[in-house]
């Protein structure tokens, strides 16, 4: 196989881990979008709960601690980033309002109709958008909100290579219409659709990838499967720069009915 058709599935978990860990954010977005999707959202009180679903180590988490109220959940598969999270809460002092917790977005350990609002940046493909939508609905109270980026087509047709790789690595990509059609029928108002700007790829993803990428190599000089997946990044960084006018990620805001 070669290292263009590896999906992130191929590569050793703790390597992963290790590099994502040391990021900022493990997926685009910047605070500057957290809080303009925030904006949408109408119904919060000092009493409202929020989960923020495949938080990571809480960038867009924190964000959300300084500018809504209420109580905040992160919920993450990875004990390392839970721990890293509630590291960073009690650095900007959040610990009493923003909780980080080790759980799976496709089994919520939340009570049903309890969630004012359910977020979730760069993470419901884990699960897969419409089935996301579906399952976590019950845990929303009626007219609560959902806000999640999605990897989406901004065109109608593509180039092939930038077709290929997307149906390789998340085939559920689909242009925006589509994506707010699955919003719709999984029993949400569409509420607001908006684009993330490029510096949210770039200057908060892709470069501060680039000095992690530095770092790894320079400990593990040699090895094979770090090479392997540093390759596996620069080439999604290539691809977006020569792409990105036929794909990005888009902020998705539904109201429950
Ligand atoms: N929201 C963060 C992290 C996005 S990366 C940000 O925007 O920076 C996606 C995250 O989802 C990773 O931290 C990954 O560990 C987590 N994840 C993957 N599968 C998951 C699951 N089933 N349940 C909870 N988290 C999951």
């Amino acid at each position: 196989m070669s290292n263009k058709n590896k999906t992130i599935y191929d590569f050793d978990f703790s390597l992963i881990y290790e590099y994502f860990a040391s990021l900022e954010r493990q997926g685009p977005g910047s605070s500057e979008v957290t809080i303009k999707a925030l904006s949408f959202i109408d119904n919060l009180t000092d009493r409202s709960h929020i989960a923020d679903l495949g938080c990571g180590t809480g960038g867009q988490t924190m964000v959300l601690g300084q500018h809504a109220p209420g109580q905040i959940t992160g919920l993450e598969l990875s004990s390392d980033f839970i721990r890293i999270f509630n590291h960073n809460a009690a650095q900007v002092g959040l610990q009493d309002k923003v909780k980080g917790i080790v759980g799976s977005m496709d089994n919520l350990p939340f009570r049903k109709e309890s969630l004012d609002l359910i977020w979730s940046e760069g993470a419901i493909y884990n699960i897969g958008f419409e089935r996301g939508l579906k399952k976590w609905h019950e845990y929303l109270k009626t007219s609560g909100y959902i806000a999640v980026t999605e990897a989406s087509w901004f065109t109608e047709e593509r180039p092939s290579e930038i077709h290929d790789f997307w149906m390789l690595h998340y085939p559920e990509i689909d242009t925006i219409a589509a994506k707010v059609t699955h919003i719709q029928r999984a029993g949400y108002i569409p509420v607001a659709t908006f684009i993330l700007p490029e510096d949210c790829w770039t200057k908060h993803y892709f470069v501060p990838g680039m000095t992690a990428q530095k770092k790894l190599l320079a400990k593990y000089p040699g090895n094979k499967g770090v090479e392997e997946f540093i390759a596996a990044q620069r080439h999604e960084a290539a691809l977006y720069d020569k792409y990105k006018e036929f794909y990005g990620y888009v902020f998705y805001i539904g109201k429950k009915i």
